[in-house]
Formats: C-alpha cells, structure tokens, sequence
C-alpha cells in the first residue's frame, strides 16, 4: 500500500536518470521525451551547464530567506524585466503561486480605486492552477467540484470572444482586471488570435483594466519569443511564469509594469522560499543558455519541422481534426478520446501527454534535435495513424 496521498494517476514506470532529450527508467529502457516533465525541462536533462551553476550554488548558498538582499534574484529580476519589458518582479515557486500573486495586485489595485469587491474577467477552459484562487480562475468545472465554495470575484467568458468581454465592461463597474493564456496548455493547446488580444489590450487600456497574461505553461521560449504574448506585440501589465522558468528547479514569478508596479509594500505579500539563490541560479543560467544557444530560433524551426512532418505524415488520415501550436508547444486534435495514446507510446518509448480529452500535447525541450524531431514525427504518425485505425 502506498502511503502516497491519491492524487494523481501516475503510470507505473520510474525514470532514473536522463541525458538531454532521453531518459531512463529503472528497467533500463530509453524514452524520448517530447513533454519535458510538462514544459519544465527546458534544457533537456542534465543539461551540463545548468548541472555545473547548481552544483556550484549548492556548495556556496542554497537558502538565504527574503529577510535579506538576494544577489542572484535580483540579477534575475533585472533580466525578466529585460527580456519581458517589464518593471518589477515577485518571485515563489510554482504557477498557481505567480498567479495568486497577480490575483492579489489586481483586487488590491481595485480597492486602491474605491472597489471594494473587484471581479477578474477568465476565460473558458483556462486552467491557471490548483490553489482556492487559481481554481476557482480556473475554467473546468471537473477540477473544481468538491472543493465549493469557490473563491468569488471571476467572471468567465468564451476565449478569443471580444465581445463576451465589451458586454462586461457594459454593466459590470467591479471588473479590475483580465486574465488568459495566450495559448491555453491545459486546455488543449488554443492560440489567442492576435486580433483579440490587441482588441483585450486597447480594452484595457480604455477601461483601465490590468491585463494579466499567465504564461506559466508558453512563456520562457516555448513558442520562439521569450513570451507568447510578444507575437502579437502587445505588452501586458503583469505576466506570470512558472513551469520552464528554472529549467527544473521549482521556482515562480510575477512580473509588473504600469500600474501594477509599485502596489504592494512590505507585508502585503511574500514567500519563504521564493526566489532563494539555488532556484534563481537556476532561472538565471537556463536564460543564458537559451540566449547563447539561440534557442529561441530553434523551438521555431525546430516546433515547424514537428507541425509540418506531422502534417505530412498524417495527410489524409481521417480522426486528426488539427494541428497547431507555435514553437514547441503543439497539439495533435483527434475526434476521439484518446487518453490510451499516452501508454501506447510509453510502450513504444515515446513520452507524450493527452489534454482536454482528445488533444495530443507536445512540449519538448528548446534543445530537441532535428534528428529527433524526425523519430518523434515518425513514431507519433506511425502511433496515431494505428489508433484511429486500428481501435
Ligand atoms: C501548470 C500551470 C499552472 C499551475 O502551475 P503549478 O506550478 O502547477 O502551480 C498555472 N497556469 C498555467 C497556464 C499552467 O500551465
């Protein structure tokens, strides 16, 4: 019996170790990994320059609490606020945390404003994390039932639906701020027109409302830009990150500019570990490694490479309904379930996921090779084309 709390539905294998795109379970047998512990593994695995920075942070400092001036996170600040155009930046240690950060700003900037119950706008289908907050932001009812009564202050609206939102800001004087994902993750892989965003932000913008991008799962270089919303060349007033950001290490971040820059004061906010010198060592180093390596130009090669050899080696088979994605972040869209299709190619040493039922979720490392971008086009077709073929 397992003394594990039941949270998950783990498959039963164990991985010992892994080298770049590859990893080992405890039987010895290799797996390509297109899913990066869930756009975690942005280097790959055991990238050797992120090794060698830990390595070397762990035998000078691993912890030093917010109590004092953190050298390494301030470095790290200056560089997401750099690269994102951003002023400002809270660290913690997961997704749902950057987002309960950002949550606050937002209703602590309405009652700054006289609004003493601010509402945020969410999207359908949005998943924004596990926390009381972030669950009830979150737009699946399935996730959310059980744990009622859910936090108050959303108002949900279709995704990539300008008008649902104008409607609001008709009648509803509480609403503070917006909050999406410029592609959703879990919610299978749905790019945000570069219409409605630019509509959301001069929206904003009129109604003096912040804009809050969640870019947990698409942000640091999945989708070729350091962030997705840079595609569409907007800028937003907060954006929070997670997942990729310490090449896997836990850590979060909350970015601000505008108005969402400057609200909280010592005791509005904080975290014990967030941003500690091994997590922001590791951000800092997988930043420069990106950088370096020009990673941001090859997730967009190498993520067209995988969309296009996809497409040609599922042409004509009927059950794929689309492809999309930007970069390395792509969903395969069936007309079924298709959940079995993650132990099928776990057999076949493939790690992939399946979301929202029916969507075939990749999220490589930025370093996946061409080469093996070609053996994962070759034997995801080959694992698709029998699914739907053979039942
Ligand atoms: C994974 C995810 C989260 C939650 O992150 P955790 O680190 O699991 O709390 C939030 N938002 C998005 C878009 C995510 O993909």
């Amino acid at each position: 019996m397992s003394h594990l709390m039941n949270t998950y539905a783990r498959l039963p294998i164990a991985f010992s170790h892994g080298n770049g795109s590859w990893v080992t379970d405890s039987e010895g047998k290799r797996y390509l990994d297109a899913l990066s512990g869930i756009a975690v593994n942005t280097l790959g695995h055991n990238h050797p320059r992120l090794v060698a920075a830990l390595a070397a942070q762990a035998g000078r400092l691993l912890h030093a609490s917010n109590l004092y001036r953190i050298p390494e996170q301030e470095r790290l600040a200056d560089r997401l606020c750099e690269l994102s155009g951003m002023k400002e930046a809270f660290f913690c240690n997961s997704g749902c945390e950057a987002n309960e950060a950002a949550i606050k700003l937002a209703r602590f900037l309405g009652h700054e404003q006289g609004i003493d119950s601010p509402a945020i706008v969410v999207m359908e289908r949005a998943f924004h994390g596990r926390t009381m907050a972030t669950l009830s932001a979150t737009g699946n009812r399935k996730a959310q039932a059980g744990f009622e009564p859910l936090v108050s202050g959303f108002v949900r609206v279709p995704y990539n639906d300008l008008e649902a939102i104008r409607a609001i800001a008709r009648h509803n004087k509480k609403v503070v701020a917006v909050m999406l994902e410029i592609i959703q993750g879990e919610g299978g892989i749905n790019l945000a027109d570069h219409a409605f965003q630019r509509g959301l932000r001069a929206l904003c913008d009129d109604r003096g409302w912040l804009l809050i991008c969640d870019e947990v799962q698409c942000g640091m270089g999945r989708t070729g830009t350091w962030f997705a919303f840079q595609h569409a060349g907007i800028v937003p007033d907060i954006v929070t990150l997670a997942k990729g950001l310490g090449g896997g290490v836990p850590i979060g971040a909350c970015l601000t500019t505008g108005k969402a820059a400057g609200l909280f004061q010592p005791g509005n906010h904080g975290s014990t570990f967030g941003g500690n010198p091994l997590a922001a060592t590791a951000a800092l180093t997988t930043i420069e490694v990106i950088e370096q390596d020009g990673l941001l130009a090859h997730a967009v090669s190498i993520g067209g490479q995988i969309r296009q050899g996809l497409a040609r080696a599922l042409a004509g088979q009927r059950g794929v309904v689309d492809i999309r994605g930007q970069g390395l972040m792509i969903g395969i869209e069936l007309d079924r379930p298709c959940g079995e299709l993650v132990t099928r190619a776990l057999a076949a040493g493939l790690l992939i996921n399946v979301t929202a039922d029916k969507v075939v979720r990749l999220l490589p490392p930025l370093t996946f090779s061409n080469e093996e971008a070609q053996e994962l086009v070759t034997r995801l077709a080959a694992l698709i084309g029998e699914f739907l073929t053979v039942p």
